[in-house]
């Protein structure tokens, strides 16, 4: 007789961000798994737990995103990803409390990655009220790196100097000390499915439009039958290495989750953030280059327990 996989749910809250913030990953987590304990799928449960990190300010996702070098645009991307092939994404979406459900009806949808205003418009067509995910934090941490690209010479409201971010002062305001705070999770249901979800208001000097790795296949996020991988950290080099592809290949030829997650991100320098979370039929694991708050939450499936 097969023992039945453990229901499990893995929630980040971005590399980077303050440990302080953990307790937020695991109320996201223990969502997640009530949803799987309910018959909920993986999907259901990476869904669910990823809005509750969308909707907690401390992150940057839905409410408390990073604003746009403008100082007044806050443009979101959101992804889940199934076992099964499923993949629904949104990219540079406005005005929308939680991305990720948009990118979950995507995912019904016959496309694959909607963006900017055609995306913002399908949020409003299936009921998304308009809705302004700023927060006073998030302005203050914009605040904080316009004022020292200005010292450095910078001027940042004109957008093409943005060219001009190559070389020190890119290095050292990327995301500087308020690290990523982004959102991802992944879960594994009864009977082996999983399912991974991310949100981002994306990273700290933006330009209208830019979007990272989050919503896109194989680089923020991936899932297929060996497992569920999510990452976080700077997008434009997380897509360069296909990062959550490459993590849950190595998964799928043996490579026990947390080796996979450590060996995904040793590929970057120390100077690039990055971090990992996975799930599959043996565990789960995280992995990151700088603090990264976590949550998990498991159990036995209701049949297991007597309960169904
Ligand atoms: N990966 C996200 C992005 O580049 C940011 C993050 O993970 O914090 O948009």
């Amino acid at each position: 007789m097969s023992v039945p996989s453990t229901l499990l749910v893995l929630t980040h809250g971005g590399a980077g961000a303050s440990a302080a913030h953990a307790d937020g990953c695991q109320r996201a987590a223990v969502v997640g798994l009530s949803t799987l304990l309910r018959k909920g799928s993986a999907l259901d449960a990476a869904t669910a737990a990823a809005v509750v990190l969308e909707d907690d300010d401390r992150f940057n996702a839905g409410t408390g995103s990073n604003l746009r070098l403008d100082g007044r645009t806050i443009q979101m991307d959101a992804a889940v990803a199934t076992s099964e092939g499923g993949y629904g994404a949104v990219g540079a979406i406005e005005r929308v409390k939680n991305p990720i459900l948009v990118a979950r009806t995507v995912l019904g949808s016959p496309h694959a990655l909607i963006v900017g205003q055609g995306a913002t418009a399908l949020a409003r067509r299936i009921g998304h009220a308009d809705y302004d995910p700023t927060t006073p934090r998030a302005r203050a941490k914009l605040d904080r790196a316009l004022s020292i690209l200005r010292q450095a010479g910078v001027a940042p409201d004109q957008e093409p100097a943005a060219a001009r971010w190559q070389g020190g002062v890119r290095e050292r305001l990327w995301n500087f000390d308020d690290g990523c705070d982004t959102i991802g999770a992944v879960a594994r249901a009864q009977g082996g499915t999983f399912a991974a979800a991310c949100s981002t208001g994306g990273t700290l000097l933006m330009l209208r439009g830019r979007v990272g790795d989050s919503p896109i296949y194989g680089a923020g996020l991936y899932a297929g039958p060996a497992g569920a991988v999510c990452a976080t950290g700077i997008g434009e080099e997380i897509i360069r290495h296909l990062l959550s592809r490459s993590v849950y290949e190595w998964i799928a030829g043996g490579t026990p989750v947390g080796e996979a997650c450590r060996r995904g991100v040793d590929l970057f320098p120390g100077t690039v953030d990055v971090g990992l979370i996975a799930v599959a039929e043996s565990g789960g694991g995280a992995a990151a280059n700088r603090p990264m708050p976590v949550g998990r939450a498991e159990a036995s499936p209701p049949a297991a327990q007597g309960l169904d």
